[in-house]
């Protein structure tokens, strides 16, 4: 690669499982002006020289596309078959059509699994018509290539399932961590991190959480991954962004939605 290539990352959405303006709230943060308050649930798309990578596809997912602009996708990666992380599955029916065949998904055998039993008349590989979502599924339980970058999945607990984070490296440089929801974060996954350029790790309010790590939870992650910086995604309308920013340690931060990330690669 030259030495202008770069990986950029689009954070798509911000928000948790609600999403931000929760319907029916008259809350402050629901009601705010700050564009960095309207949180589509999480999500993001990353692009290098060699491919457009998805993570997710939320039920806002078609909004975040055509916000963004999005026009390829060469694979999707999935966290876990929550249905704020699945529930726009459907709309890769246009990326299909605009790559001209099946897209390629990657995720636990578990993720795939349920995907499958929701969306099963994807995974037919006899049925590609247009205007139709058609995917080959590729189960993950070690690191793998896609566009440049080695890609390690880490299995993280989330309640009564686990989640797949995902370790974006290029050469041995650990670039990003994503880990979109997140209760605990186990030593193994920890290690694999270590010393992360970018942690983008499940934050998902001041109150502890069964399900989710809170927002101390994850600054004490960050600390053990010792990740250079960090951003808290899956934000619930407990803060307004500027107010959390106000309150966090040095080297951490929060995402929002159409927030960019750019990493030089070799
Ligand atoms: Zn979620
Ligand atoms: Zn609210
Ligand atoms: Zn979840």
């Amino acid at each position: 690669m030259s030495a202008t290539a770069k990986l950029q990352v689009t954070i798509l959405g911000s928000g948790t499982s609600q999403g931000v303006p929760m319907i029916g709230c008259t809350c402050p943060v629901c009601r705010s002006s700050d564009p960095r308050d309207k949180r589509t649930r999480s999500s993001i798309f990353l692009r290098t020289p060699e491919a457009n990578l998805l993570v997710d596809t939320t039920p806002e997912l078609r909004v975040q596309a055509l916000r963004e602009a999005l026009d390829r996708v060469d694979a999707v990666l999935f966290t876990h078959a929550h249905a704020d992380h699945i529930m726009g599955f459907d709309d890769l029916r246009r990326f299909c059509d605009l790559r001209g065949g099946a897209l390629p998904i990657y995720g636990s055998p578990e993720t795939l699994q349920g995907l499958e039993r929701i969306f099963g008349y994807a995974f037919n590989p006899r049925k590609t018509v247009p205007g139709y979502v058609h995917v080959t599924a590729h189960p993950v339980v070690g690191p793998f290539e896609l566009g440049g970058l080695t890609i390690t999945p880490m299995t993280v607990p989330h309640g009564a399932v686990q989640t797949t984070g995902f370790l974006f490296a290029q050469h041995g440089r650990r670039l990003l961590a994503y880990l979109s929801d997140c209760q605990t974060l186990p030593a193994e996954a920890a290690e694999l991190m270590r010393g992360v350029e970018v942690l983008i790790i499940d934050g998902l309010r001041d109150l502890p959480h069964p399900t989710h790590l809170n927002v101390q939870g994850a600054i004490e992650a960050a600390r053990l991954i010792e990740a250079k910086q960090t951003y808290l995604t899956h934000q619930t309308h407990d803060k307004k962004h500027a107010d959390r920013e106000r309150d966090l340690p040095p080297g951490v931060g929060v995402v929002y939605d159409g927030m960019q990330l750019e990493f030089e690669l070799k």
